[in-house]
């Protein structure tokens, strides 16, 4: 299909810049390229704002192999619908909405894996990676796989566009948790996904404990409104039974529900599981680079639950964006408004750790 079969593209150009990484350990150069025509379920984005997460630095550094390059980054971001492939508008979208966009594309419907859910898609492509992604003015999607959205007034969207991979990363891990109120959740990793876990957390009444070996991070979790960690523990140093010690010390001499690993350190998994009470939830979101020691007998003994949360599917995501709206839960993100050509330093201030003042947002405005 060209952009010519497509209805309502007067307004839409033939090249677009974009932001595209060459090979590994270079920076983003900014090219120009043609804008891409949206495939029959596919919906053309006018991006209108797209955050830096963590993969994508994985990407540029290598991490997911020399194969992919080039490609245009950037995997998650709000955007407006510029254009439709003729089947895409049976998905409900039509020119002009508001989509939110996630790292998922092209996800065949047909597949056994698609028929858990679209995220497990044999064949599925995440953007930035093996998709182009959103650092870019205008992207194609699987119409499939967008988030309708409604933005509330004065909501800026460069507020949303993290809720796409980070926030509905957390919330589906707190939804595989199946939190409930007055139960007591450690967060453990207190970066962005963490501090994010944490809100959603205590407003879906949990009591929360941030723990972290990082004070500036831990500080960040608590919230003198009490929409925040109760209570943060720096692990640094501390051998298992001292941990085990801290946590009872703040909650009421027991261990823990639940607990998310938002880390992908293999010490925080390994600190994990003897903080957990019986019949508690281990959720795991960060990968570490081995494998995770865990002992099947301290599982059965004590009726633990070991569960992966990584790929979020569109219903829960959309749960997410409403949770998110509805409680005013939106991601902190950097006060300064970047640039697509700001991306290079964006991603060298993300390498070198400085992420406190929230996540850093592209505007395409
Ligand atoms: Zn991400
Ligand atoms: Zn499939």
């Amino acid at each position: 299909m060209s952009l010519d079969d497509v209805d309502n593209v007067s307004a839409i150009p033939k090249t677009m810049k974009a932001a595209v990484y060459h090979q590994a350990g270079h920076p983003a150069t900014f090219d120009t390229v043609p804008v891409p025509s949206p495939g029959e379920r596919e919906l053309l984005l006018k991006m209108r704002a797209t955050s830096l997460c963590h993969s994508d630095v994985g990407v540029i550094s290598g991490e997911y192999g020399p194969g992919v390059f080039p490609i245009i980054g950037g995997h998650e971001a709000v955007g407006i619908v510029a254009a439709l492939g003729h089947g895409a508008s049976s998905y409900g979208f039509k020119v002009g909405d508001v989509v939110g966009a996630t790292a998922w594309h092209g996800a065949c419907l047909e597949c056994s894996g698609c028929s858990y859910g679209k995220q497990y898609c044999d064949t599925l492509k995440a953007k930035g990676i093996n998709a182009p992604g959103y650092f870019a003015e205008y992207c194609a999607l699987d119409a499939s796989l967008a988030i309708p959205v409604t933005p509330p007034d004065g909501v800026p969207l460069e507020r949303l566009a993290p809720v796409f991979c980070a926030g509905i990363t957390v919330w589906d891990a707190l939804e595989r948790a199946k939190i409930r109120p007055a139960e007591t959740i450690a967060i453990i990793g207190a970066g962005g996904l963490g501090q994010l876990a944490v809100k959603y957390a205590a407003a879906l009444g949990a009591t929360v404990i941030a723990l972290d070996v990082r004070d500036e991070q831990l500080e960040a979790c608590k919230a003198p409104d009490g929409t925040g960690a109760s209570h943060i523990i720096n692990t640094s140093g501390l051998t298992s039974p001292e941990l085990c010690k801290r946590v009872r010390e703040v909650n009421g001499g027991k261990l823990l529900n639940c607990l998310i690993v938002t880390t992908g350190a293999l010490p925080a998994y390994a600190a994990s599981f003897p903080l957990v009470a019986p019949e508690g939830r281990i959720i795991a979101v960060g990968v570490p680079p081995g494998p995770i020691p865990v002992s099947a007998a301290y599982l059965s003994r004590n009726n633990i639950s070991f569960i992966g949360a990584k790929i979020a599917g569109t219903e829960s995501a959309i749960r997410c964006l409403d949770f998110t709206l509805s409680r005013n839960l939106l991601p902190k993100i950097h006060p300064r408004q970047f640039k697509l050509e700001d991306l290079n330093e964006m991603i060298d201030l993300m390498k070198a750790g400085k992420v406190e003042n929230g996540r850093m947002v592209v505007s395409f405005k």
